[in-house]
């Protein structure tokens, strides 16, 4: 049972594909629950192997939109980030019965065992046609109170058909209410749905051509992206002003939406092998280029999402306005010839 807020957007032709409706219901429940556990006194927070941090709302959200794409659409694997298996060790059966009881405020019939079963249904392999879920982008920011995005993309043979971006912490366009829900389908458009009154806005990135009037935007973490190259393009391009900082997929939204115009992630050194995940890129791209914006790997073509659960051949991601794609590119190409 997926929760449903009454939505006002009924009438638009492109948010009517079944794909749309049960992806936007499945991320809206999932953003539901991120909240409540945001807003519970104390929630548990998990190291994984990698070191990064995962917590009680991460796996919650995981299995309530994967139970969702599991009834309906059986035949499409699905690719998400998370795995039960450090849940079923006895030593966190606590925080088992904790992400149970989160997804059961939802959906009150579902069993433990059905919860670990639906994690484990976003352990797919990629195929033609699949979903890339990432249930928290930016774990980081959720934990300390900033932003994060409940990211979910269809994708077939490699290239992004459908992004939903849930935005819980994220102002809305129209009157700052907190809680948008980014949604794309290709070749029909891009909207944010606000989560307090259901209303679809249509959104476009800016038309600034000056590079000095665009605002950058980069993650929070610095050793997500290799700031020495965004240091010197700054220098290129005139910028003094301080860029925006936000965790997570949102920032691809912020561009989408006209609050920012120009976002650069490069493989630091010490992590070019490790390569960016699917579920980390595939819904913003589609929200940017819906909106009239441009995504890119560093050498201007778009992003593969065909080659697996990682973008195994790329060293870096290029999202703007558009206007000014090819200057910046030309400007990475020179900067990385030293
Ligand atoms: P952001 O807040 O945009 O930096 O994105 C958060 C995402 O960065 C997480 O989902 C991680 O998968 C990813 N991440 C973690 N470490 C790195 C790294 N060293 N380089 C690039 N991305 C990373
Ligand atoms: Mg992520």
């Amino acid at each position: 049972m997926l929760f449903l807020y009454t939505f006002t957007h009924n009438s638009l032709a492109m948010i009517q594909d079944k794909e749309a409706k049960i992806a936007i219901a499945a991320v809206t429940t999932a953003a539901k629950l991120c909240q409540q556990v945001r807003h519970s006194q104390a929630f548990p927070t998990l190291q994984k192997a990698d070191t990064s941090p995962v917590t009680i709302a991460d796996f919650g959200a995981q299995a309530v939109i994967c139970q969702a794409l599991s009834e309906a659409f059986p035949q499409d694997p699905v690719i998400a980030e998370e795995d039960a298996s450090i849940l079923i060790q006895p030593e966190f059966s606590a925080i088992l019965g904790q992400i149970t009881a989160q997804v059961q405020q939802l959906t009150p019939q579902i069993s433990q065992e059905a919860v670990i079963q639906a994690i484990n249904w976003g352990n797919a392999q990629i195929a033609p046609r699949y979903w890339t879920l990432d249930p928290i982008d930016g774990t980081k920011g959720f934990i300390r109170g900033d932003q994060y995005a409940i990211a979910l993309a269809l994708v077939e043979n490699g290239t992004v058909k459908l992004g939903v971006m849930g935005c819980p912490a994220l102002p809305s366009i129209t009157d700052g209410t907190l809680g948008v829900i980014f949604v794309a389908v290709r070749g029909q458009g891009v909207g944010e749905i606000s989560l307090s009154n259901g209303e679809f806005t249509p959104i476009q990135v800016n038309a600034f051509s000056d590079p000095k009037q665009l605002v950058r935007i980069e993650s929070v973490e610095s050793t997500h992206s290799d700031r020495s190259v965004q240091a010197i393009l700054d220098q290129m391009l005139g910028w003094t002003q301080l860029p925006t900082s936000m965790d997570s997929q949102a920032k691809y939204s912020e561009i989408a939406r006209g609050k920012a115009d120009l976002y650069l992630r490069v493989l630091l050194p010490q992590f070019k092998t490790k390569k960016e995940n699917i579920w980390d890129h595939a819904a913003g791209v589609i929200i940017v280029e819906e909106a009239g914006g441009k995504v890119s790997d560093l050498d201007g073509k778009p992003l593969d999402f065909s080659l697996g659960s990682k973008l195994s051949e790329n060293r870096g991601i290029l999202a703007n306005n558009g206007i000014i794609h090819q200057q910046v590119l030309e400007m990475i190409a020179e900067i990385e010839k030293y």
